[in-house]
């Protein structure tokens, strides 16, 4: 039995059907089956979190926090650690921007996702690194000259999929004073992000692309800040009591920054993908990058976009321009003619994707039109061989 639910195949163009090839994973991972399977069997004994009293409500609390343990021992919480159930990663960093200590200068480099960006636009941007290496000497330069609360660095980006020196960004974050939040959304589905072992403060990411449902994220890390900011919504569960004057005494601990009720089945999904991908073998996936990127170099009107050196390390994530095409046409065809789902456009990094697909344009054909945007074909556990090379079949033709 498949550990992926699937959907099937789906019916081509020409009335052939081929079993669907889910090229699009880094948007939003399929479901494992031990999630399903975790969520379908806590579905009849729904009840309140944290809010009632009988048995429903005693296992839906006791399933949460055992969620929030999974989670914790998934990432390897330290003492001092918390794990905040947020939407997604989104919420999850912006969550860590509010609770930052007032006067916190923060640093990031450009060519992170939005999400990693915006909510930093007060803070100082480095370039993006050419090299793993570049980073962290880039690191090194800038807190050298100002020091810095919080560096927060993506770990592996949802353009290129290049692996970020996580470990080595948290060792020099640490000897200037700064604490380092680490952007996993991309890097979880597909390697261990533990803190204890990458010396990390913080690590954000999204249930959807763990191979689970949407709706829920976690920000995990150093509580203090956390334990010390206003709570991130306001409301019923972050207050512990709340005066005639309305005058707040705000809950400490997780609660405070979980108002409203909480995400039940989305934090218990979250744990049961933790616990599978904790046993999880990666190793048929970078067999699946080298085979891609093989296969596209050997296509003259296609380029691999790349921040680092075509040796760096990356997870399952390709994107590349296609000179000569209208990226959305051929998308659509990609579906229709051959039961491929790739994502096309500038992938939530525009000024990285933009500035990517004008230098593999210029490797190729420097005086050919820049696409307007890039194609990123991203897998994990369920894609086949065969799915790749249908894919480079496609494009060939
Ligand atoms: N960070 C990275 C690297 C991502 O790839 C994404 C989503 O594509 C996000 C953050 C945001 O994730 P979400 O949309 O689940 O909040």
């Amino acid at each position: 039995m498949s550990t992926i639910l699937s959907p099937g195949d789906v019916k081509l163009r020409d009335g052939r059907s081929v079993d669907f090839a889910n090229l699009d994973i880094a948007a939003t991972a399929p479901c494992l089956r031990a999630v399903a399977d975790a969520v379908a069997e806590l579905l009849p004994f729904y009840g309140s979190v944290h809010r009632g009293a009988g048995a429903l409500s005693e296992r839906c609390t006791r399933e949460y926090e055992q969620a929030r343990e999974t989670v914790a021992d998934f990432v390897g919480c330290r003492d001092g650690d918390t794990v905040v159930f947020t939407r997604n990663t989104t919420d999850a960093l912006n969550l860590l921007a509010r609770a930052v200590p007032e006067g916190t200068t923060v640093l990031t480099f450009d060519g992170e996702h939005h999400a990693n960006l915006l909510p930093w636009q007060q803070s100082l941007h480095l370039d993006a690194p050419r090299s793993p290496q570049e980073a962290v000497e880039l690191l090194e330069w800038a807190l050298r000259r100002q020091p810095c609360g919080l560096v927060s660095v993506t770990a592996a980006s949802n353009v290129t999929g290049e692996v970020w020196p996580v470990a080595a960004l948290a060792e020099v974050a640490h000897r200037y004073g700064a604490r380092l939040a680490v952007d996993a959304a991309q890097l979880a589905p597909h390697a261990p992000v533990d803190l204890t072992a990458l010396g990390a403060d913080y690590v954000a990411f999204s249930g959807h692309k763990l191979y689970a449902p949407f709706g829920a994220g976690v920000l995990a890390g150093r509580a203090d800040w956390l334990d010390a900011a206003e709570p991130y919504l306001a409301g019923g569960g972050a207050s512990a009591s709340v005066g005639d004057d309305l005058d707040v005494r705000w809950a400490t601990g997780p609660a405070r920054h979980e108002a409203g009720t909480p995400n039940l089945l989305g934090a218990v999904a979250i744990a049961a993908a933790c616990r599978a991908l904790a046993a999880a073998d990666h190793s048929a996936e970078r067999a699946l990058v080298a085979r891609l990127r093989a296969g596209l170099a050997r296509l003259p009107h296609v380029e691999e976009l790349r921040l680092f050196e075509a040796d760096a390390e990356r997870v399952g994530i390709v994107s590349f321009a296609v000179l000569g095409e209208d990226p959305g046409a051929l998308a659509t065809t990609l579906g229709r003619d051959h039961g491929i789902g790739v994502r096309t456009g500038l992938f939530c990094a525009h000024p990285l994707t933009r500035r990517l697909l004008s230098e593999a344009t210029a490797r190729i054909a420097p005086s050919a039109p820049v696409p307007p945007q890039a194609v990123r074909a991203s897998f994990g556990l369920g894609t086949t061989e065969a799915h790749i090379d249908r894919l480079l079949e496609a494009l060939r033709r």
